[in-house]
C-alpha cells in the first residue's frame, strides 16, 4: 500500500517555481530520500508533505486521503529539522513529553513510562533529567527524533537532520536512524544534499534538480558508474 503520494505537485513563490510537477509514490515502510543540490526544491517538497505549505497545483495524499487543507498536526507526521529545535528551558524528558501532546491520551502506559521507552529507542536511556545543552549535537538530534516519534506518527519526515554534525557523528546517527526506522517499520522521507548519505541510508532515492524530479530509483541504480 502507498503511504504518501504526490500527484503533479507544484509550488510557486512569485516568479520562482520551487517544486515543478513532482509525482512521487512512497510505499508504506519505505525509507525514501530526496537528494539534490541546494535550492532544488527538497525542503519545499517536504514542507508540502508535512502541511506547512499547500501546493499551488496538484494533490498530496496520505493513503487514499487527499490532505489538501489538513493542518500538520492532523497529518500523523513526525518532523525533524536540520537545527535541533529542542526547548532549551525544558529537560530532555520534558522535551520528549511535549511530543506526546499531539497523541491520543495513552491507555495503560504513564507519560513517564512512554518517555522512558522513547529515550530507550534512541539509545539515550539515562538522559531524562538532563538539559539539552549538556548533550552533544548527535544526542540532541536523537532527542528531537524521540520527540517526533512520541505521538506514534505514520510518517517520519527528516530534513538534513545530520548536517550540523561532524562526519563521524553523522555516520553513527545515520546507522541509528536507519535501525530505528526498521524497528518501527515507519515510512520515512529524508532530505539531504549529500549523495553519499542518500546512498547509505535509503531504499529508494529521488533526484531533484531545479524543482523537477530527475529520476527515482534504488541508490545502486542511481549512483551506478557508467
Ligand atoms: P532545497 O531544500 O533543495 O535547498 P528549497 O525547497 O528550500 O530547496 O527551495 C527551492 C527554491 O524555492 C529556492 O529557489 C528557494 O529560494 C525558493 N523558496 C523556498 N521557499 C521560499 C519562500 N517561502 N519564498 C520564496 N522562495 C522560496
Ligand atoms: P534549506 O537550508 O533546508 O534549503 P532554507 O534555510 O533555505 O532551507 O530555508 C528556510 C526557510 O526559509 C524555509 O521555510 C523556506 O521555505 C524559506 N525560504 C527559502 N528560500 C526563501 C526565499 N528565497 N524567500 C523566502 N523564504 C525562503
Amino acid at each position: 500500500p502507498i503511504a504518501v503520494e504526490l500527484e503533479a505537485v507544484s509550488r510557486r513563490y512569485g516568479d520562482t517555481t520551487a517544486v515543478d510537477e513532482v509525482s512521487i509514490r512512497v510505499p508504506r515502510g519505505e525509507f525514501f530520500t530526496l537528494v539534490g543540490p541546494s535550492g532544488c526544491g527538497k525542503t519545499t517538497t517536504l514542507r508540502l508533505i508535512a502541511g506547512f505549505e499547500e501546493p499551488s497545483a496538484g494533490t498530496v495524499r496520505f493513503g487514499d486521503r487527499d490532505v489538501s487543507g489538513v493542518p500538520p498536526e492532523e497529518r500523523e507526521v513526525g518532523v525533524v529539522l536540520q537545527n535541533y529545535a529542542l526547548f532549551p528551558h525544558m529537560t530532555v524528558g520534558e522535551n520528549v513529553a511535549y511530543g506526546l501532546r499531539f497523541s491520543d491520551p495513552p491507555g495503560d502506559v504513564s507519560e513517564t513510562e512512554r518517555v522512558a521507552e522513547l529515550l530507550d529507542l534512541v539509545d539515550l536511556p539515562e538522559a531524562t533529567d538532563r538539559d539539552p545543552d549538556e548533550l552533544s549535537g548527535g544526542q540532541r538530534q536523537r532527542v528531537a527524533l524521540a520527540r517526533a516519534l512520541a505521538p506514534g506518527p505514520d510518517v517520519l519526515l527528516l530534513d538534513e537532520p545530520m548536517s550540523a554534525l561532524d562526519a563521524k557523528l553523522r555516520e553513527r546517527l545515520r546507522l541509528q536512524v536507519r535501525s530505528i526506522q526498521r524497528e518501527l517499520d515507519i515510512t520515512t522521507i529524508y532530505v539531504t544534499h549529500d549523495q553519499e548519505e542518500a546512498l547509505a541510508i535509503s531504499d529508494r532515492v529521488a533526484v531533484m534538480n531545479g524543482g523537477h524530479l530527475e529520476q527515482v530509483n534504488t541508490p545502486q541504480a542511481v549512483y551506478r558508474r557508467p
